[in-house]
């Protein structure tokens, strides 16, 4: 490992792994890992190449403003290269997309403008060139822009072949979204491995390749709307609503020798098997680009050698279908598991603790004289933990109502000296005689911790509370309860 002078220095060099048991034994079927680049996909190459190459031809100026249509792994490979670079980041993307992939693209920086689900792929496109147009941004054209194939012929092609060291590459098989992958490998391995043949997989349900029927487009060669075969599937990032230029140029050259056909089932369960057969954890469109490898695998000759794109982690689908039969809660199996021993379960009260002498409490004096001041000092005041989930749901139902508010953060730095935040713990518990933080006051008067702070929220009495200190504030109409974070929902409410 050599050091590296940026995140984007740590682009590509993915791994070829051998799959030990999912594979045929006759062949060598290999996985390309792409979720070893630095966000996690196979598009950080692309992000990267096109935003290079535009700055070489001059297309994107220093602090301009970068847009780009994506469904979210382009985005995300963006917005760590323009974070990196200093350019501003606009995202548009379809409502359908999951929601990690919005959320990411946010905390890395980027504004994301979500367009109807009803518009599909071309909606978020059309969103993206209006933007352009009207402020001048520099949109990346991920569909089209040579930079997304050439970034695979000069990386891709050569690691794979260096990885192979020698060794004959029979099939490459990858599905395509963009078409980024699969023209620019092809390229790259027309010239240096003629003999490979190349397979582009695409959803059963939505086969735009296998129908032959060529994408509508106007006379400037933009798609007029839905390719005819089109129906929405379950392999995000995979065929959008139309072929894209980099796919058609691909088959035009002649560089796809066969078509495969997937179903989203059998894809979601390729993922998992994936997952809990070679500990290689990937998503959607990785199940269903091995599904494809495997059936092409059947009938493989003896000792051949299958390189298969596995595009990124399954980390960015817990809201998809990909996810959906995995459960939150303890299934039988874990319950059983969970009642064959004694301690430490949910059906039975805690073993009890063994006996101990009551200590008699020393509370600090100056401790106590805090205790009884400093819930006098705003309107709500609570004595809380800094990294506590109950104590940060307690302070956003305050925070969405507007509402004046101390929160003491007993863990703060401001009382770690001389243990102060404990000593005042210890005066609380004795004086509420709850042990628990957060304890919230409301006009100085004690009401509990954070599920009775709901509670009185639930029934009016904070309002009514609230109004006869003359305190303004937004009166709360969503249940605070789904304030909590959502593992906590079952236990505490
Ligand atoms: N799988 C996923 C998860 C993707 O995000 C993409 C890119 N849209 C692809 C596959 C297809 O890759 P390409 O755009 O290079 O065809």
């Amino acid at each position: 490992m050599a050091r590296y002078n940026s995140i984007l220095d740590t682009i590509g060099n993915t791994p070829l792994i051998r799959l030990g048991r999912m594979a045929p034994r006759h062949v060598n079927l290999y996985v390309k890992v792409e979720s070893f680049n630095p966000m996690g996909s196979v598009k950080d190459r692309m992000a990267r190449a096109i935003i290079e190459d535009a700055e070489q031809s001059g297309a994107l100026t220093p602090g301009q403003t970068v847009i780009e249509a994506t469904s979210g792994n382009t985005g995300i490979g963006l917005a760590m290269v323009c974070a990196q670079k200093g350019y501003p980041l606009v995202v548009t993307m379809a409502e359908n997309f999951s929601v990690e992939r919005r959320k990411m693209l946010r905390f890395l920086g980027a504004k994301v403008v979500l367009t109807p689900a009803s518009e599909k792929g071309t909606g978020m496109l059309t969103k993206a060139e209006e933007l352009a147009a009207q402020h001048g941004y520099f949109l990346c054209r991920q569909f089209d822009n040579p930079a997304n194939a050439r970034v695979h012929t000069e990386t891709t092609v050569p690691e794979i072949i260096r990885d192979l060291q020698g060794d004959p590459l029979h099939t490459f098989v990858t599905g395509f979204g963009t078409g980024g992958t699969l023209n620019g490998v092809a390229t790259g391995l027309r010239r240096v491995s003629p003999d490979t043949e190349i397979v582009a997989a695409e959803p059963d349900n939505a086969q735009v390749l296998g129908s032959g029927i060529p994408q509508p487009r106007d006379e400037q060669g933009k798609p007029t709307g839905s390719h005819p075969n089109f129906k929405p599937h379950l392999m995000q990032g995979w065929s959008p609503d139309f072929i894209s230029g980099l796919t058609e140029e691909a088959v035009a050259n002649g560089f796809v020798d066969s078509i495969q056909p997937v179903p989203g089932d059998l894809a979601m369960q390729t993922a998992r098997r994936l997952a809990q057969d070679e500990g290689i954890f990937a998503g959607t469109s990785s199940g269903a680009t091995l599904a494809a490898a495997l059936a092409i695998a059947e009938s493989a000759p003896n000792g051949a050698n299958i390189v298969c794109m596995l595009p990124d982690t399954g980390e960015r689908y817990l809201s998809t279908p990909l996810f959906a039969d995995i459960g939150e809660d303890m299934n039988a199996d874990e319950l059983e598991l969970s009642r064959s021993t004694q301690g430490f379960r949910f059906d039975t009260r805690s073993a009890p603790s063994p006996a101990v002498a009551a200590q008699p409490v020393t509370l600090d004096k100056s401790a106590e004289a805090f205790v009884k001041s400093a819930p006098t000092q705003a309107p709500v005041v609570m004595f809380a933990l800094e990294w506590c989930e109950f104590c940060w749901s307690a302070r956003n139902l305050l925070s969405e109502m507007g509402v004046e508010f101390i929160s003491v953060d007993l863990d703060s730095v401001a009382y770690q000296a001389d243990d102060r935040g404990n000593k005042i713990r210890a005066v609380l518990a004795e004086q509420t005689g709850s042990p628990t933080i957060p304890q919230v006051y409301v006009d100085g008067e004690h009401i509990g911790g954070c599920t009775e702070l709901f509670d009185i929220q639930r029934d009016g009495q904070l309002d009514t509370a609230l109004n006869k200190l003359g305190v303004s504030f937004t009166p709360y109409n969503e249940d605070p309860y789904a304030l909590l974070p959502k593992w906590l929902h079952t236990r505490a409410s």
